[in-house]
């Protein structure tokens, strides 16, 4: 039987939080059985931001495979590769990237947000400039269906499948298939600090690996409300990170619900919260910490040797498919 095809990664340039665990890795686990899922390691996309300083992807790429074995992502059932492994990528990326126009990329929601956050101005380096294009020759490669990734990443998948079209449309072909984003109910947790967004480089994240220790001191760390100072004091729960992380992990919703009653009435304190959250995250992170102590970098890297050979595989069918349709596949006239 033809089982669809999910595509999802990261780049390494850390290890993971709790942001990619419930808005894509948790989803990822229960996708791998309904679809054959490839689960990328994008260090050619690290580079982008990382060229002068690869030492941070090298460090970071097994710590990221570690990251989806100890939340349950099976190399058995996902095929877990890396990016640069697969040469049949930046090959898709030249012949896309006639099809897309500079002013496309520079309107494209996530790429003009990320260009102000890394203050670019006017020297944007093209590598960055087209990472779009290159995530597209990620997804079409495997022709995959589904995407689960974060809110943030809607307007690349979007641009992805206008590639799709116009490939299609330009060269009479129907060879490469559209993708639709699979987002998770918190498709984007908020930091530890309050900021729009939980990300490995704002450091307003608890990473999947931190210590009990370090877990504990991040939830003590995280914004509440700066005007509820006594216990007796009525409270916000709006903008509230730790209720925001209530919301996210813990099942009670209806505890959750009269806890927050509470709050805005006044009567219950930030520490008494604090450390329901703690319990809540140190029960839900045990587990995954406790795998990954028993990870052994030597089969890490047979996972992504073996991952990254099935990929090469599927990626250079669809290769040969995309120069047939553009007529310069020479060996095949020969
Ligand atoms: P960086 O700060 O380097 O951009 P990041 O922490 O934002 O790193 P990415 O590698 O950009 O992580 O994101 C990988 C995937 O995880 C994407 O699909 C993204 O949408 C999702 N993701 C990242 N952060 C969050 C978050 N806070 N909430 C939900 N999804 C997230
Ligand atoms: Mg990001």
């Amino acid at each position: 039987m033809d089982r669809k095809i999910a595509l999802t990664g990261d780049r390494p340039t850390g290890c993971l939080h709790l942001g990619h665990y419930i808005g894509t890795l948790k989803n990822r686990v229960a996708l791998q059985h309904q679809y054959d899922q490839y689960v990328m390691v994008a260090d050619v996309q690290a580079l982008t931001d990382y060229f002068a300083n690869p030492s941070k992807i090298q460090e970071s790429l097994l710590e990221v495979v570690a990251d989806y074995i100890s939340v349950g992502i099976d190399p058995n059932v996902s095929t877990i590769f890396v990016q640069s492994q697969i040469s049949a990528l930046p090959e898709l990326v030249m012949y896309y990237m006639n099809l897309v126009t500079t002013s496309r990329l520079e309107r494209n929601p996530t790429v003009k947000n990320e260009i102000q956050q890394k203050g670019y101005g006017d020297t944007i380096p093209v590598g960055f400039f087209c990472y779009p294009v290159s995530q597209a020759a990620d997804i079409t490669a495997f022709k995959a269906e589904i995407i689960p990734v974060g809110e943030d990443q809607l307007p690349l998948i979007e641009l992805c499948n206008e590639v799709v079209r116009r490939f299609n449309r330009t060269y009479n072909t129907d060879c490469l298939k559209e993708a639709k984003a699979q987002l998770s109910k918190t498709s984007r947790l908020v930091g530890i600090d309050g900021k729009a967004k939980a990300s490995k480089s704002l450091n307003n994240a608890i990473f999947l690996s931190d210590s009990a220790d370090t877990v504990k001191k991040k939830i003590w760390s995280m914004y509440t409300d700066p005007n509820h100072i006594k216990i007796s004091d009525p409270g916000r729960v709006e903008g509230n990170v730790v209720f925001t992380y209530l919301d996210a992990f813990y099942d009670e919703k209806d505890e959750i619900e009269n806890l927050k009653a509470k709050y805005c009435k006044g009567g219950l304190g930030d520490t008494a919260l604090k450390s329901l959250l703690n319990d809540v995250l140190q029960k839900m992170l045990l587990p995954i910490r406790e795998k990954r102590a028993t990870l052994k970098k030597k089969d890490l890297l047979e996972i992504i040797s073996e991952g990254s050979k099935k990929a090469a595989i599927i990626a250079n069918q669809t290769l040969q498919e995309v120069r047939n349709a553009i007529g310069i596949n020479y060996q095949s006239m020969l």
